[in-house]
């Protein structure tokens, strides 16, 4: 028998929103027993809570937004990857402005937080649902596939291709959600450099806001343009690594995108807003797909099991 978990006591995370820019303090909270994830804008009036539920996305075209009523909560599957990871059931996520902190794009500084303060037992028993039937979602247009099937643990296996000379076809395998802390917890946020600059020459994003993300160089870089990127992220000299990425950074695991990913597909699926077992395929998954797909996990569940099985 498994009982259900939350934290032992509050901790806080300052940091920047990757998408707006808004210096956020993000507060974790322990929870009573059976009440799953929930948000809280504890800078709005009568502090609205928002449970993280599929039902309440209304935004993934940067990250997986929710909304409820006025509310709205942005960037939230990096926060809810490592409150899956630390096996954590029940918990207030309290935020003072819209979108989470990015900090270096990871779930690292999360989980570091919640061990710290400690994940303890509650008096109620877990409840896990077996997934007993196949679950596939494709989305033509973006070349997605999912699957979910049948699995005593519950397991994530990513496929990325970004058909490009420097991110090509990557695979990450999460055996146990055990594995997440200290394999995949790390594994941060990538972009392409021709997008980094489209962004900048556009003025959407600040240097300093992605001084920590990994950036895979997909074109030929005159000099000029290294000494203006050096500019940009504030850096002596900015140069590209045999990887093919910039040396603002080093990678943290050698296919770190794929593990990010995983780490992207964990978060998002937290919005099932019930525990489950059995095995996801995800092939170049993205936030709206993995949205999707939760919806989907919930209303299998609700078939099998009964209306009353899914929150709402
Ligand atoms: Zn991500």
């Amino acid at each position: 028998m498994i009982m259900q978990k939350t934290i032992a006591g509050e901790v806080s995370i300052k940091g920047k929103g990757i998408h707006t820019g808004y210096e956020t303090t993000l507060c974790f909270k322990p929870a009573k027993q059976n009440t799953g994830y929930v948000f809280v804008r504890s800078d709005l009036p009568g502090k609205p809570q928002i449970p993280a539920l599929a039902d309440y996305v209304f935004d993934t075209s940067r990250g997986s937004s929710l909304k409820k009523g006025d509310a709205v909560v942005r960037t939230i599957e990096h926060v809810l990857a490592a409150v899956v990871g630390c096996d954590i059931d029940n918990i207030i996520i309290e935020l003072d402005h819209e979108e989470t902190p990015i900090i270096d794009g990871s779930s690292k500084y999360f989980t570091e937080a919640l061990q710290k303060i400690g994940v303890v037992e509650q008096e109620v028993e877990r409840k896990i649902y077996e997934i007993k039937q196949r679950c596939y979602l494709k989305d033509e247009e973006k070349d997605v596939e999912m699957y979910l099937i049948p699995d005593n643990e519950y397991r994530i296996t990513t496929m990325v291709d970004y058909n490009s000379s420097v991110l090509g076809t990557q695979n990450a395998k999460l055996k146990n959600v055990s594995e997440f802390n200290k394999d995949f917890s790390a594994a941060r946020t990538f972009v392409f450099l021709s997008e980094v600059q489209a962004l900048l020459k556009h003025n959407l994003i600040q240097g300093g806001d992605i001084k920590n993300a990994i950036v895979f160089v997909d074109k030929i870089l005159s000099q000029e343009e290294l000494d203006h990127l050096a500019t940009v992220f504030n850096q002596p000299r900015v140069s590209v690594l045999e990887e093919g990425i910039l040396n603002n950074v080093k990678l943290n695991y050698p296919n770190e995108p794929a593990r990010h990913k995983t780490l992207d597909v964990l978060g998002d699926l937290a919005l099932v807003g019930l525990r489950f077992t059995g095995h996801v395929m995800a092939n170049k998954p993205g936030h709206k797909t993995n949205v999707e797909f939760a919806k989907l996990i919930r209303k299998q569940i609700e078939q099998s099991y009964g209306n009353t099985s899914v929150p709402h």
